[in-house]
């Protein structure tokens, strides 16, 4: 039996989402059709609003609702600190950790030439302007523990180096080839402390 066009369009909605094989997709588009209309309803406005109002921070590159990001415009935060992570969610995992009061540059990836993703693909350009005001005194290299973020700490700090600027990599407490969202705060606050010198 075939599923009548609305119901195989959201199934084939929920296949696009990152982990979601077909079963679960059927799952999920059947248990939409149970839901209140209304709840509905608030779920699609969320989708929507969720893409529509964050925009990425021009200075920092992390998603936010106002440009620059609260973190960026903080002044009780440190501007000669810079922590540079992967994703907007280890930013998340960083701050919960309640330890770092620095500011943040994320990349948006890293660099893996197996998938063709090079240093002019992730965010590091913009990363590179921000020394330019002599403000910056330690950039602390926060990539994921595997290849592609040993590979992109490489490259930036053989980018920077010249400038003098200190760079550090967080230390290895982390699971080798996990991800930095994934650590717990201790783990974390270990690895930021143990950081070293590049
Ligand atoms: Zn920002």
């Amino acid at each position: 039996m075939q599923y009548p066009e609305p119901i195989a369009k959201l199934i084939d909605s929920f296949m696009k989402l990152p982990g979601i094989g077909p079963k679960t997709a059927v799952r999920l588009a059947f248990y939409v059709l149970s839901m209140k209309e209304d709840d509905v309803l608030d779920f699609a406005k969320a989708l929507v609003n969720a893409k529509r109002n964050l925009t990425h921070c021009s200075i920092c590159g992390n998603i936010t609702d106002q440009d620059p990001c609260s973190i960026c415009m903080d002044k009780h935060r440190d501007e000669s600190l810079i922590c540079v992570v992967q994703d907007p969610k280890d930013v998340i995992a960083m701050e919960k950790m309640k330890e770092f009061r620095g500011k943040y540059h994320v990349l948006h990836g890293a660099i893996s030439p197996m998938d063709g993703i090079g240093p002019e693909d992730i965010n590091i350009a913009d990363l590179i302007k921000r020394l330019q005001d002599d403000q910056v005194k330690e950039i602390i290299l926060a990539t994921n523990p595997n290849i592609e973020g040993e590979a992109t700490a490489m490259y930036i700090s053989r980018l920077v180096k010249p400038s003098g600027i200190r760079i550090t990599r967080i230390a290895h407490g982390l699971p080798v080839g996990g991800d930095l969202e994934y650590a717990d705060e201790v783990t974390l606050s270990r690895a930021l402390e143990g950081r070293r010198e590049l």
